[in-house]
């Protein structure tokens, strides 16, 4: 790809580099060659057909499965470190399924994702009252008044709410969201637009989604992924304009071509 590589620090802001990112499973590359740069300040969507390897190129940034290639972050080389180092790096995601603690209440499920950056005396102090930066994400996710309740009662937007709500706490810079609005109502879908707005001025934020009219709305930047691929990249205009786009969700590939 030609894709221009962002320079160290441009105008003091952040980013995350993948170059030549390659995930493969036995023989069969999930993720093949991606080279994508996701820069602080815009929503960075990433779409693409079911199995493209969006989730897994989150896995192996994550290091949930191994890549080959870099991703590289404030001079961390991501590919090769431990899930907890990466999180300590300042790198969060999500799962398509929320994964809270059902039984504990929202504010400890808070407690428990801040505790990454807490030696267990700073843990202990902090149980005597809600520390600001917990209370400021509660605000900020907009689930203050339900601090006390056990996360298992909350509706699902909220549950995907409270997840994004253990990233600002453990202060990740960047955020990996797999799917966060799917299966949410018009409302709740909106309502997370926002605060994904609100919060992605200072961070880099990357959303998979399939929901184009939310991908409309919310997108600075798009890329598409297509068997393991990057196919393209740019407003959400270019990638609707961009009739290879049109061909890979109507599944009438070029490569389809090729193997028929
Ligand atoms: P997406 O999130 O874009 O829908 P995934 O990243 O989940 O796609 O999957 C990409 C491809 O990799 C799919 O063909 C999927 O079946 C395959 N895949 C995912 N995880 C594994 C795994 N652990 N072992 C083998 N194949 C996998
Ligand atoms: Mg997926």
């Amino acid at each position: 790809m030609s894709r221009k590589i962002a320079p160290p620090d441009p105008r003091g802001m952040d980013y995350l580099e993948i170059r030549g990112l390659t995930v493969d499973f036995d023989g069969f590359k999930a993720v093949d060659g991606v080279d994508v740069t996701l820069l602080q300040g815009q929503l960075h969507f990433l779409i693409g057909p079911n199995g493209a390897g969006k989730t897994t190129l989150v896995d192996a940034v994550t290091g949930l499965v191994s890549g080959s290639g870099h991703a590289t972050y404030r001079g961390h080389q991501l590919l090769g470190m431990k899930s907890h180092q990466i999180v300590r790096a300042g790198v969060g995601r999500t799962f398509q399924t929320a994964t809270v603690f059902e039984e504990l209440t929202v504010l400890q499920n808070l407690d428990i994702a801040g505790g990454v950056h807490r030696s267990a005396w700073g843990m202990l102090r902090a149980r005597r009252g809600v520390p600001d930066y917990v209370a400021s994400a509660l605000e900020t996710i907009g689930l203050t008044d339900l601090a006390d309740r056990p996360a298992g009662v909350l509706a699902h937007g909220q549950k995907q709410w409270l997840e994004i709500g253990m990233l600002l706490v453990q202060d990740s810079k960047v955020m990996l969201l797999d799917e966060p609005v799917a299966g949410m109502s018009a409302e709740e879908r909106a309502e997370t637009g926002e605060l994904l707005r609100r919060i992605g001025t200072e961070r880099t934020i990357v959303v998979i989604e399939h929901d184009m009219e939310f991908v409309r709305q919310y997108a600075d930047i798009v890329t598409v992924m297509h068997a393991g691929k990057v196919l393209t990249e740019g407003s959400v205009a270019d990638i609707q304009a961009d009739p290879r786009v049109q061909e890979v969700y109507l599944g009438r590939t070029a490569e389809g071509a090729e193997h028929a």
